[in-house]
């Protein structure tokens, strides 16, 4: 029977920008390969959709067909002594922690959330705390099936051309659905944190850079509203994975202990404006005084340490009604100076990042269109209703092209078309191959279309031309009020009502603060969810996910 199709609004974890189009969740590659075949209405073109953990609309296509991966989600097979995992592409992160930890893996590469699918995380590249000496997700692939836009299954390995332009594609390639993913070795899993509190932006990345020769893991959160001699002032955490030998005796029965569950979830709705410059001023405040100078040694759990954000289910709520914007660059090393300006440039600004993560990179990959390079990469959250978020952001981008950076397309959703081809100098190269498999234009996303991803100068019609500037699909929610003037350069608006602090607004924000810190603070792993697996030497047989598993990942899915 053909897979049935329901008409959705999508948004990305920014809520932001949505748009209608079918959605379909197809339970095989055959079923998959029928959709992409099907003959699609004038315009609507087909992309993949995984967990929608990408901050803006690159797995959504207005008036097309969104194919989510929900239910292929199965671990065909994982080799416990290998440590070598073949899985279905909606497989998150997250059943591979909770199929491979008891018996010593973990994944190689972790961002932020584990809520990311496997073909997300393949087709966004991601990376995780340990680039400087993993390199991002793709790296750890060994091979994927792809069903290419004609509805053709084909493998592809780290040897081929077709390999690196999926690996960062953003699903313009084709939808993987299957994926072999070498993991990663670990004792126990808890981490052996060091915390270094520092007084400013040049002793930030004098620690990041010195913790990167000694630790696997390290990252920056730092505070974006300090300025003067506090300028970039953060909390450096770094760490490992601990050895057994380092878990206190109560814990070494179980050292493998995991607990994936969200101990609180974030009510319904916020009151627009309750992340704002001084309910972040506040929390940062709290945060940073909070900190120890140093401390050895903690033991953190893999929630605590990777994916803080996760004890609180749908967080990105707490933007309020407007949504929020990630914006994320990479400066090369060299460029020191121009890390150090766009701290100025953002705590001298009315607009306030609530996440602001800094960190540096390794050697990238041989990906088209890949965002790790060697460098400093910053990431920073901001309400997108902010006043003057538009120009602000417009003269990061002028600092990041002049210098050689460029900003990552799994949270971009603003950077004007033509200062997207200057930061990814191969995007031509991706252009051409993707025209090669896909000459009728079946494949786009509301993304490709902002950016041109696809587009062919003199090429065929099929291939979309960027939206111009000041045309990019705007959300009803960032509606500019009438009357008001427009940014040239870039889509965001600058003239949505200002946000005003209360009283109760802070104490809010101050509350998410709390529960958040309890939730971290909690050390002692309660039981796992899912059922443990049992893994034989060679491999564990083909595996859904538990009904408690089920409900938790659709919860995790619904986006609206
Ligand atoms: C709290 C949080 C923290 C984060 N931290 C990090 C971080 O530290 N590092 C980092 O790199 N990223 C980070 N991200 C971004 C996230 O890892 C990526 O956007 C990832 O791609 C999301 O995976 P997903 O399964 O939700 O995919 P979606 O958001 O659904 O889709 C993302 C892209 O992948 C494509 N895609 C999805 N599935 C497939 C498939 N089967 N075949 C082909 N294409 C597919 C889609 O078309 C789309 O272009 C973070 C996100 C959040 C919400």
């Amino acid at each position: 029977m053909p897979t049935s199709t329901v008409t959705r609004t999508l948004t990305g974890w920014g809520r932001i920008a949505p748009t209608a189009a079918e959605l379909a969740e197809p339970a095989s590659d055959t079923d998959a390969a029928a959709l992409l075949r099907r003959p699609r209405p004038a315009g609507g073109a087909v992309i993949p959709r995984g967990l929608g953990r990408g901050y803006n609309n690159a797995a959504q296509s207005a008036g097309g067909l969104v194919l989510s991966t929900a239910r292929l989600n199965r671990i065909i097979s994982l080799d416990a002594t290998a440590g070598v995992a073949v899985c279905e592409a909606g497989v998150s992160l997250e059943q591979l922690m909770v199929a491979g930890l008891p018996a010593g893996w973990f994944v190689p590469v972790s961002p932020g959330t584990r809520q990311v699918t496997v073909g997300g995380a393949i087709a966004a590249d991601v990376h995780g705390k340990n680039h400087h000496v993993a390199g991002s997700f793709a790296s750890h692939v060994t091979s994927l099936d792809l069903l290419t836009p004609d509805g053709e299954l084909t493998t592809v390995t780290p040897d081929g051309e077709l390999f690196w332009a999926t690996a960062g594609g953003m699903g313009l390639t084709g939808l993987i659905v299957r994926a072999t993913v070498r993991l990663k070795r670990v004792g126990t899993s808890l981490v052996r944190v060091d915390t270094v509190k520092t007084a400013d932006i040049d002793e930030t990345m004098a620690v990041l850079a010195t913790h990167d020769e000694k630790y696997g893991y390290t990252v920056a959160w730092s505070d974006s509203l300090a300025r003067g001699g506090a300028l970039g002032r953060s909390i450096v955490t770094s760490g490992d994975f601990a050895a057994p030998s380092d878990l206190p005796s109560a814990a070494r029965g179980d050292p493998f202990r995991f607990d994936p569950r969200a101990r609180l979830g974030a009510p319904p709705a916020f009151p627009p404006g309750l992340i704002n410059r001084y309910t972040v001023r506040l929390a940062n405040e709290a945060w940073y005084r909070k900190a120890p100078r140093l401390r050895a040694g903690e033991l953190q759990t893999i929630g605590q340490f990777f994916h803080p954000l996760d004890g609180i289910r749908n967080w990105n709520r707490v933007y309020g009604p407007g949504g929020f914007r990630q914006y994320q660059y990479v400066l090369p090393f060299g460029a020191e100076p121009a890390v150090r300006r766009s701290f100025e440039l953002v705590s001298a600004h009315p607009a306030p990042s609530f996440v602001t993560v800094l960190k540096r990179f390794g050697e990238g990959d041989a990906g088209l269109l890949s965002f790790p390079a060697p460098g400093w990469t910053l990431a920073l959250d901001f309400p997108a209703r902010t006043p003057g978020l538009g120009p602000l952001l417009d003269r990061l981008d002028e600092l990041v092209v002049r210098h050689g950076g460029r900003v990552y397309l799994a949270k971009d959703s603003r950077v004007p078309a033509p200062v997207f081809e200057e930061m990814y100098p191969r995007l031509p190269e991706f252009r051409k191959l993707r025209a090669a498999i896909d000459p009728s234009g079946a494949l786009g996303s509301d993304l490709s279309r902002r950016l041109g991803l696809l587009f062919i100068p003199n090429g065929p019609a099929v291939s979309h031309p960027p939206a111009r500037p000041g045309h990019q699909t705007r959300s009803p929610m960032e509606s500019r009020p009438a009357g008001t003037s427009t940014v040239r350069t870039s889509s965001v608006s600058s003239s949505t009502p200002s946000a005003t602090a209360t009283p109760t607004s802070v104490m809010l924000t101050c509350g998410i603060w709390v529960r958040a810190a309890k939730v971290a603070a909690r050390t002692t792993p309660a039981a796992v969810i899912t059922p443990p697996v049992t893994l034989s030497p060679r491999s564990v047989p083909s595996r859904r996910p538990s009904r408690r598993d089920s409900s938790r990942i659709r919860a995790d899915r619904k986006m609206l």
